[in-house]
């Protein structure tokens, strides 16, 4: 089990389960890195109702990671040793045996706020989205992957955003696919990471009305099963 040898003890002690009954698939998966976007100090956006974004990401990825230790799946967060990592040491522990998931939450541009409130509050843009890059060495695995997070989320009933395909400087983004997977070759960590890389939006904090939906177990919930189920047919998780 060689990959018990990259945990860091502290991750262990912390509770987190490596399955010991695990097997390479095809794609020779064998561990996801989850990767909490931001950081303590810098937050990343301001929800409608002040909460931070990087409070969303660790809450989202914390439940994820619940969710993975019941299927037995291993995984590890990227930001374990340093809550203030930078970008490129987020990708730190991937390798091709690896699959890397960023968890972020949305925001508009500042042009789409309403100038009457400070946090931004706007109801322009709702929903999930995904994002991979082309300069990752596994693009075409990143593709399909973030492919069939998108369509299960959309099955259940949930809407991507639209707005990063918006012909606007800083959007713009080529959509892959219409259940909400966009190509943002630029992203840091999606084109340093030596693993299929994606990076999911959970939905868009400064919508009062989507921020509600992320503040609910059910919608989370959600995300989390289309995640699982993607993972389960990319991994050969033998028992
Ligand atoms: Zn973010």
């Amino acid at each position: 089990m060689h990959i018990l040898k990259m945990i860091p003890f502290s991750v262990l002690c912390a509770g987190i389960f490596m399955s010991p009954a695990w097997s390479a698939s095809a794609q020779d998966i064998r561990y996801v890195v989850i990767d909490p976007g931001h950081t303590p100090l810098k937050y990343g956006a301001t929800g409608a109702s002040g909460t931070v974004e990087f409070d969303y990401n660790t809450r989202f990825s914390h439940e994820l990671a619940v969710a993975l230790e019941k299927e037995q799946i291993p995984f590890i967060f990227s930001n374990v040793k340093n809550p203030e990592l930078s970008l490129t040491d987020r990708v730190r522990l991937t390798n091709k045996n690896s699959l890397f998931i960023a968890i972020h939450h949305d925001s508009v541009q500042q042009g789409y706020c309403n100038i009457s409130y400070d946090p931004c509050i706007t109801d322009y843009a709702a929903g999930y989205s995904l994002f991979v890059s082309e300069r990752n060495p596994y693009f075409r695995a990143s593709a399909d992957f973030a492919k069939k997070i998108a369509r299960d989320i959309r099955r259940q009933g949930i809407h991507p955003s639209i707005h990063h395909g918006e012909h606007i400087p800083h959007e713009n983004r080529k959509l892959l696919d219409e259940s909400g997977v966009y190509q943002f070759d630029d992203l840091i960590v999606l084109k340093h990471a030596s693993s299929p890389a994606v990076l999911i939006e959970i939905g868009v904090i400064t919508n009062p009305g989507d921020e509600r939906n992320i503040n609910l177990k059910s919608y989370r919930s959600k995300i989390i099963g289309s995640i699982v189920k993607a993972l389960k047919a990319v991994m050969d998780l033998r028992k």
